[in-house]
């Protein structure tokens, strides 16, 4: 089954997030179970944990079709200890929000080197710091975000998701989420040479680890390493890829949401997109 959606606000409360996702038609979403710009939130109250609950079962939404973001402040690969910490603290709040919302994975960018160290060190530390937040916290999958390589950001090439995977300890905790204009601005041609960045991504982490992908077109050019989302079809990626997407076998049961940059057109997309999935 291919679930499909987009992150939704959670203005208001988590539990409005299913509800918005309803009302565009999505049967999956994400969301920031806190502000992503801010590094300490209120804990959530009993009361919003209830309703999230009640509106993700009135609603259909299930746990592996929901895929809540991190915050943006958050580099687990810092190369200075007290702000790795201060990232690793406010990881494992992230992981015990969703814990507690009943969630069983959470989407985080790996992290930077900032030209500070090598690359190699900052996956390890990434890795380290996974391995500590895992063991304090239970039932939620950590789901490593491959980025578009903008500035010293890692996670751009499938290597470097391998490399954290194979340092984390608990491999039942640990996964991917890949996001198409991420992939496209890193270097993965995923219009000219879908089967071939499929096969790359099979044989470098594996299809069992993929947990989440965004659906995203790119504004940015082929291995440009800019971050720059487009509408889907607009961009430089257009509609081919992801029809292939919504037709690979390999990919199913796992939230894919949009992340594109215009929300009022998330219905249309959305539709489109189960209709190439034979969903319609
Ligand atoms: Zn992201
Ligand atoms: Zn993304």
């Amino acid at each position: 089954m291919k679930y499909i959606g987009a992150h939704v606000s959670a203005a208001g409360g988590v539990e409005n997030a299913p509800l918005r996702a309803h009302a565009i038609g999505a049967t999956a979403f994400a969301l920031f179970t806190k502000n992503q710009r801010q590094w300490v939130a209120k804990p959530l109250t009993e009361q919003s944990i209830e309703a999230f609950k009640h509106n993700c079962e009135t609603y259909g939404y299930g746990p592996g079709q929901i895929l809540p973001h991190d915050s943006y402040l958050i580099n687990l690969g810092h190369p200075e200890i007290d702000k790795r910490q201060k990232s690793l603290d406010a990881f494992i709040d992230e992981l015990q929000r969703c814990e507690q919302l009943g969630i069983d994975r959470l989407n985080f960018h790996p992290g930077s080197h900032l030209n500070l160290i090598s690359e190699e060190t900052c996956l390890d530390l990434i890795a380290e710091s996974i391995n500590f937040a895992l063991d304090v916290t239970s039932g939620v999958c950590a789901v490593i975000e491959n980025t578009a390589g903008q500035g010293s950001n890692l996670g751009y090439r499938h290597e470097h998701l391998a490399h954290i995977i194979d340092k984390v300890e608990d491999k039942s905790r640990i996964g991917v989420c890949i996001d198409t204009c991420h992939a496209y601005a890193g270097g993965y041609d995923l219009k000219n040479d879908y089967a071939g960045v499929m096969h790359d991504f099979e044989k470098v982490i594996g299809f069992e680890f993929l947990k989440g992908m965004h659906l995203n077109d790119s504004k940015a050019k082929l291995g440009q390493r800019l971050d720059r989302h487009h509408s889907l079809g607009q961009g430089e990626l257009g509609w081919e890829p992801f029809s292939k997407l919504m037709a690979d076998p390999r990919i199913d049961n796992i939230p894919m949401t949009l992340e594109t940059i215009e929300p009022d057109i998330w219905p249309q997309e959305i539709a489109e997109l189960k209709r190439l999935a034979h969903l319609t």
